[in-house]
């Protein structure tokens, strides 16, 4: 079943935006003219609030977190990017192991189950995760799919 990724995205950012800290804005762009996607929406959308509910918790108020798509003839890619306190470099590796932490959590609380289960979701669609950060600067987390 083909849904619209587009409308999918604005529906979720305008959710999420709801439970936001002070000031932050989530960003939404879109890149590619086509934007029909063959994907599980449910498995889609609690994978998209676990990474977006990460960018909200894991950066400040008064900052922007950025929600691209981009859907070309070959990939589908849904990228959530937080200008947060990051991950430390050594941390990175386990990110996806169940009830992981980085050592920079501080307080923040969490379980450490999330991106494990945005990975199996992920992975049970045919896709990958692919995580970029650096700490005290930003984490960017992706969800990349090939077309068929
Ligand atoms: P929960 O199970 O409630 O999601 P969690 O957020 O701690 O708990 P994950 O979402 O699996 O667990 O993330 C694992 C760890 O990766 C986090 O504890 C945090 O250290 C780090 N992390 C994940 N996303 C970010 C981010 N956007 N910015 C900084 N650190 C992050
Ligand atoms: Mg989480």
């Amino acid at each position: 079943q083909h849904f619209d990724l587009v409308k999918f995205s604005e529906d979720l950012i305008e959710e999420m935006q709801l439970i936001s800290k002070e000031n932050q804005t989530i960003v939404y762009q879109h890149t590619g003219s086509i934007s029909q996607v063959y994907l599980d929406p449910n498995l889609l959308k609690n994978a998209a609030i676990n990474l977006v509910s990460n960018a909200i918790k894991y950066s400040g108020e008064n900052t922007f977190i950025e929600f691209n798509t981009e859907v070309d003839d070959g990939e589908v890619c849904i990228t959530v990017k937080d200008n947060g306190i990051g991950i430390p470099a050594e941390d990175q590796k386990n990110l996806f192991e169940p009830f992981f932490r980085a050592h920079n959590t501080g307080n923040i609380p969490g379980t450490g189950l999330g991106l494990n289960i945005v990975k199996r979701y992920i992975e049970l669609m045919g896709g990958k995760v692919v995580c970029h950060s650096a700490q005290h600067q930003g984490t960017s987390v992706s969800l990349i799919f090939k077309k068929l």
